[in-house]
């Protein structure tokens, strides 16, 4: 390790790791300072019984040539080592009237399925899908650069709920439109409907996708490639203090070791970076007001299975499967933060469908998903804990061998994560699993942006502008190097 870089990254979430390619690349020296024994944040899988296991990466959007995920990972020059894979479906979605699968990349056989449930509502839904392909083609075509015209005006000004009751009002449509609104942890009473509908719209149009072997098999070409490009990684350290000084970072400090640093990225927790690396007296009081109005988003309960059964024999068109127990999503997300656990939605992910590399022989690995609050996990004895999550996860099995009954007695390898083990692992706020939340009161004008007031420090995470889900950090790494780059600056 030398004593100065030009650009430090605290943690190797997929931001921290993207920017440390592209920075790389450019001839940039880059140290990168990660807390856990490994790269990938929410991304780095891990194996168990032969079972390798999917923390976080469902679907991915943006996957075919020219479009942002595809680009900026071409970029990194890693689009020849990656595989995506197109599930058959983009998700099979039930409720207790309908079980639909939505088709991929074909919005016209999407719409006629939706037509042939509601006829009524046929016009309302031609208005809903000509609306938001407007939408989307305009953000599309900025590039970044965004001027709030009279497209796309409600959706940056309104709720998700509310651009969709302008087009249908049976209950049960919209529910069953918005059903995916759990990818985003907030109900569309409540989500910025731009933060539900463009990637919506990209999922249903342009296909929801998956790599083969893993969020881990992405972070693990990215940390090759970084490491071929010269960067160096520290792991098992924890990045303690961040030396502030004439609104500078100047230096960072991790166990007794203290670097140099040019230019500082935040790939971590948006209040840790504020509070706790930073130190509050840096920051204008203003810059401080508006991340105290920054709320964290909701948690994540998952249950890990490895089975010694093959699913792919009676589920073969399954892989991502979301259950609602009713048609009101605001019942369901409150379902979700008290932990009614009977009553909130969840998923069923069918990973060895569509990946065999994750698993051998005739076995499967699957995963179950419940958003989760954070605050009732965090519990002081570790034996309510323990009690709990077993509780919680016996549950929620049941209510899975409900949709997949082969799972009660094929139960391999089980693995348990609440709220707290999301927060231990990547250090986000109450183990957020989307960054900070996306409803009208976060939007674009009090969310920092990439940077705050500090003139060399930037952010490249899901708490940056651009928002969580894999493609918007990618975006927010690729607006953080363009910027650096475009700095021209001798460190
Ligand atoms: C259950 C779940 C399901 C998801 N499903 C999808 C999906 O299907 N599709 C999709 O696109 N997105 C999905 N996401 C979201 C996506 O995984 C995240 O938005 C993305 O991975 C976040 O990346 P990040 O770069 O912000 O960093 P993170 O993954 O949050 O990583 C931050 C890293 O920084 C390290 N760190 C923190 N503080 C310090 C410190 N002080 N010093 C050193 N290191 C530090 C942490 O250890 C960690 O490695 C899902 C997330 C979860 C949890």
């Amino acid at each position: 390790m030398k004593d100065k870089y030009d650009v430090v990254i605290v943690g190797s979430g997929i931001g921290g790791l993207v920017s440390a390619v592209l920075l790389s690349e450019a001839g940039r020296s880059v140290l990168v300072i990660e807390k856990e024994p490994g790269p990938g944040g929410y991304l780095a899988g891990f194996t168990i019984d032969g079972f390798a296991f999917e923390p976080s990466l469902h679907l991915l959007n943006g996957c075919s040539e020219g479009r942002y995920t595809y680009e900026i990972l071409k970029q990194c020059k890693i689009t020849d080592k990656i595989r995506f894979i197109k599930p058959k479906y983009l998700y099979r979605g039930i409720f207790p009237d309908f079980d639909i699968r939505v088709p991929q990349s074909d919005p016209d056989k999407y719409k006629s399925i939706l037509i042939g449930l509601f006829p009524d509502s046929e016009h309302g839904i031609e208005e809903l899908f000509s609306s938001t392909l407007k939408m989307f083609r305009e953000i599309t075509a900025s590039d970044g650069v965004r001027t709030i015209s009279p497209i796309l005006m409600p959706y940056f000004r309104r709720t998700c709920g509310e651009v969709l009751g302008q087009y249908i009002k049976d209950e049960k449509l919209k529910a069953i439109i918005v059903q995916p609104w759990t990818y985003f942890g907030l109900p569309p009473s409540l989500l910025r409907a731009v933060d539900f509908f463009y990637p919506w719209y990209d999922y249903v149009c342009n296909g929801g996708y998956y790599v083969k072997r893993g969020g881990l098999g992405l972070v693990n070409e990215l940390y090759d490639r970084a490491e071929a490009n010269g960067a160096t990684f520290v792991f098992n350290q924890k990045v303690d203090k961040v030396e502030v000084h004439d609104n500078y970072c100047k230096h960072v400090i991790f166990g007794s070791a203290k670097v140099s640093c040019g230019v500082l990225i935040s790939g971590a927790d948006l209040f840790s970076t504020v509070t706790d690396l930073i130190g509050a007296k840096h920051l204008p009081q203003t810059t401080l007001n508006k991340i105290k109005s920054i709320m964290p988003s909701i948690s994540n309960f998952e249950i890990f299975l490895g089975l010694s059964t093959d699913l792919r024999n009676k589920y073969s068109d399954d892989y991502e499967i979301l259950i609602s127990s009713d048609y009101d999503p605001d019942s369901q997300y409150n379902a979700s933060l008290s932990d009614d656990v009977k009553a909130a939605p969840f998923s069923i992910t069918l990973y060895s469908n569509i990946d065999n590399s994750c698993t051998s022989g005739n076995k499967s690995m699957i995963t179950i998903n419940m958003l989760s609050g954070y605050d009732h996990w965090k519990i002081k004895s570790d034996e309510e804990y323990r009690g709990k999550k077993d509780e919680v996860a016996d549950i929620l099995i049941k209510r899975a061998c409900k949709i997949i009954p082969e799972i009660e007695d094929n139960i391999q390898t089980k693995v348990v994560s609440t709220p707290t083990t999301f927060e231990r692992y990547t250090n986000n706020y109450k183990g957020a699993i989307y960054g900070n939340n996306r409803s009208i009161g976060s939007l674009a004008e009090v969310r920092p942006g990439n940077s705050l007031k500090i003139k060399n420090l930037h952010f490249a995470s899901a708490w940056a502008r651009q928002g969580s889900g894999v493609e918007k950090v990618l975006h927010s790494a690729g607006e953080v190097v363009k910027r650096i780059l475009n700095e021209q600056q001798e460190y």
